[in-house]
């Protein structure tokens, strides 16, 4: 394990940079400017604007390489808290190895991947230098949702300059194809309540007082029809249509219907079935909107009557480019208010929006290119138009105006958040292979 600079990965790895915890911030965050020095770059700590630091990397074209290309990578240092503790089988903050693969606290998420792109600079500084600039973005508060990021994005938007950004993450699916993630979906994130009296009441009461839960209910069942149609005025506004690539694209997405049922064990159909909407397209391309939860009397065992004083309700809405959190939370209050529920306390606690890089984008074709190169047959490369997760990569698109592009080292049993992160050491070995590459022809 001396080489691919293992004793540092593991060193990193051991850092508790645990955000949520304010845990060892100021140590990872010397310790990654080291890391950026000792290959050659130049850093710059960035905080003056409040939050854990954000820190830039530079390292400059070679005399022979381009020096009007510049590539950025997007990372961030901070990880999940690691319990639950008792389900972790090796020590979350001691990397352990065992049978080729590489289990720690935030190794999946996302310090593989920086490593990775820190050992193919060294590659490439020790065979002639390199052919582009390239600058790394690392922030300290992505697993908190980033909540200072726009910011250093808005206030250094020239120190950040790029004509492209890898994405901090990306992984093999479960079919082993190596994705080439073109976007994210954005997110709006509510709590609904509703009081109707100060105390909980006898439910005989019920002949002449209202129920906040039936309340509750009846506005939410406004929001969204039996057919799973979001009939809330305005809340598609701004989508554009999807093009034949976009089509083309998430019909080359794989998709096992019935192993996803199995999976989780479904009871039901998809409610994609009988539409004009394929479960692929509906994953990549259209908007959520979802009860998370929902809570009011009593929900214990046996028998308690009672007519509950209030009622809540959590909604998540996944959002897809063209709507933004804050139109979609307006247009939810102005249909509680056109439908008789003024009563209904809206907000919104959580708010990210929507990026997707056309997949029709030259540098998308150019990722997918590369990647293609080095795992050939063995891993075949998928565009996926748009990941699962949500990240702050809205923000890079509206201030840094570049494409965008997510690949890295994980597999489908990474276990990014849960206990026992991992990545495979040869998927690792061969990301630092496809950095090298892209780096090499993103210059030409
Ligand atoms: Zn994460």
């Amino acid at each position: 394990m001396a080489h691919k600079r293992m004793a540092e990965f593991e060193d990193y790895l051991r850092m508790e940079s645990v955000s949520t915890e304010n845990r060892q911030i100021p140590e990872t965050v010397a310790y990654v400017k080291g890391l950026i020095e000792r290959t050659g770059g130049e850093v710059q700590v960035l905080d003056d604007l409040g939050g854990n630091p954000v820190i830039y990397g530079y390292f400059k074209a070679s005399p022979q390489g381009n020096s009007e290309r510049t590539l950025l990578f997007y990372n961030h240092y901070d990880v999940q808290p690691s319990d639950p503790l008792e389900e972790w089988r090796t020590e979350p903050f001691e990397p352990t190895v065992v049978d080729g693969v590489l289990y720690a606290r935030g190794v999946s998420d996302n310090k593989a991947n920086f490593m990775a792109r820190l050992n193919a600079l060294s590659l490439l500084n020790e065979s002639g230098g390199l052919s582009c600039n390239v600058k790394f973005l690392l922030e300290g508060e992505e697993e908190i949702g980033s909540p200072n990021l726009g910011k250093y994005i808005e206030k250094y938007a020239d120190l950040f300059k790029a004509d492209a950004c890898i994405w901090e993450a990306g992984s093999k699916d479960k079919y082993e194809n190596y994705v080439v993630s073109a976007g994210m979906k954005g997110i709006a994130y509510f709590d609904l309540e509703v009081d109707t009296a100060n105390i909980d009441i006898h439910s005989s009461m019920a002949a002449i007082i209202d129920n906040p839960a039936w309340r509750l209910i009846h506005a939410l069942e406004s929001m969204k029809n039996s057919k799973n149609e979001i009939v809330v005025d305005g809340f598609y506004d701004g989508i554009p249509p999807l093009s034949d690539k976009d089509k083309a694209a998430a019909a080359a997405q794989p998709f096992d219907a019935k192993q996803v049922a199995e999976q989780y064990g479904l009871t039901g159909k998809f409610i994609t079935e009988g539409t004009a909407v394929s479960p692929t397209e509906a994953l990549a391309f259209y908007p959520t909107m979802t009860v998370c939860g929902f809570s009011s009397g009593y929900t214990g065992p046996g028998i308690k009557t009672v007519l509950p004083r209030s009622a809540k309700a959590k909604l998540d809405c996944r959002l897809v480019p063209g709507q933004s959190p804050e139109n979609v939370h307006e247009s939810l209050r102005r249909h509680l208010d056109a439908h008789g529920y003024e009563d209904v306390r809206l907000t919104m606690i959580a708010a990210e929006g929507a990026q997707r890089t056309s997949v029709e984008d030259p540098f998308i074709e150019m990722v997918v290119q590369t990647a293609q190169a080095v795992y050939g047959d063995k891993n075949p490369v998928v565009v996926s138009p748009s990941m699962a997760g949500t990240g702050p990569s809205e923000l890079f698109e509206k201030y840094l105006k570049l494409p965008i592009a997510g690949v890295g080292a994980g597999w489908a049993h990474s276990g990014a958040h849960a206990p026992n992160e991992n990545v495979r050491l040869n998927d690792y070995y061969e990301n630092i292979a496809h950095m090298v590459h892209l780096m090499e022809v993103f210059g030409r």
